[in-house]
């Protein structure tokens, strides 16, 4: 008996170290900042004159996303058309699927909003900075930290999690528009969703611009659920952190009220628990700034975020960790 319970251990050590060992090579073969490069350029490229929500380019931009998502072999979600979930004329969020093995009507959601605050000339707010840049001709917020970086974190999972092939639960993948304006893209999103169907959610944004000495990123409404300590606890799992606090740190702009400013507070007012995983803050210098372009961005730390929310959410994914609900009044 003895002999046997070490023999399962020792393949149970195997197994877990060999399937841990496969992930890390496939998120070094599939995560590489030149696609991730790609994605930013085209979504912060002055021709989307800064994805204002409802315009042409912000169509264009809805387009390009839905077509990555299809390259990375995701399924639409049934109701929607296609990838487009429409809120309005011309308001879509994009949104894509793979469905889980074992447990499908669970969820995991990876998001993060495409829409940004358009130009000067549509869209005027005099209290935005980058008045030097304006007068040298320069008028679109490009939005490239804001929040291409996040949609290129977004896109690139679904690949990777397409790749890796081993979710029992089901995993969505959504750009929302109008969070600019709102949150209003979620809230459309959130309001169709059964009550008890996501398990968490995981968005993203802001994480090309490393903003305090250490540039780890950050989680807003840490304490609000357990689903961060269940991240770094699969992270450290994989990387040998070790660092008690682990990879994601503590929101520390705690008066920038970060948590309730993104998309992640559609779904936690509903008590889901839903987080945002962010490297720069609202005091960022670019931030809603004509100089939130593609040249700021440093691709390699974007690579190393994504590589740890990958590693991070495994435990998500094969349904082994259900993180506590928010339940705090708002
Ligand atoms: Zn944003």
């Amino acid at each position: 008996m003895k002999f046997f319970i070490r023999s399962f251990l020792l393949i149970q050590f195997l197994f877990t170290f060999s399937f841990l060992k496969g992930q890390s090579s496939l998120i070094d073969s599939l995560f590489h900042t030149d696609s991730l490069r790609h994605i930013v350029e085209v979504l912060a490229s002055d021709s989307l004159k800064g994805r204002f929500t409802g315009t042409t380019e912000s169509l264009k931009a809805a387009d390009f996303i839905a077509d990555e998502f299809k390259k990375a072999g995701l399924s639409p979600v049934a109701g929607n058309n296609g990838y487009f979930q429409e809120i309005k004329s011309s308001w879509f969020n994009v949104i894509g699927e793979i469905r889980g093995k074992s447990k499908p009507e669970q969820v995991i959601i990876f998001s993060a909003h495409y829409d940004h605050i358009g130009s000067i000339n549509t869209n005027p707010h005099p209290e935005f900075g980058g008045q030097a840049e304006a007068e040298r001709g320069d008028t679109i917020y490009n939005g490239a930290n804001d929040d291409a970086s996040g949609v290129s974190a977004v896109i690139s999972l679904a690949k990777y999690f397409k790749a890796l092939n081993n979710n029992e639960r089901t995993l969505v993948f959504v750009a929302f528009t109008g969070e600019e304006l709102g949150l209003l893209g979620s809230k459309y999103f959130v309001a169709d969703c059964e009550p008890d169907s996501i398990i968490a959610v995981i968005n993203i944004e802001m994480i090309g611009r490393g903003q305090f000495s250490n540039s780890n990123p950050f989680v807003t409404g840490y304490e609000k659920s357990d689903l961060i300590d269940i991240l770094n606890r699969n992270y450290r799992s994989v990387s040998r952190e070790k660092s008690k606090k682990g990879f994601l740190k503590v929101d520390i702009n705690t008066s920038e009220l970060l948590f309730s400013r993104s998309d992640n507070y559609s779904f936690a007012v509903k008590g889901f628990p839903a987080h945002t995983i962010m490297v720069t803050s609202a005091s960022d210098k670019y931030y809603h700034n004509l100089n939130d372009e593609t040249k700021t961005l440093d691709f390699n730390l974007m690579k190393k975020v994504i590589r740890a929310i990958a590693i991070g959410t495994s435990g998500l994914i094969t349904g082994k960790d259900t993180p506590r609900r928010i339940k705090s009044a708002f």
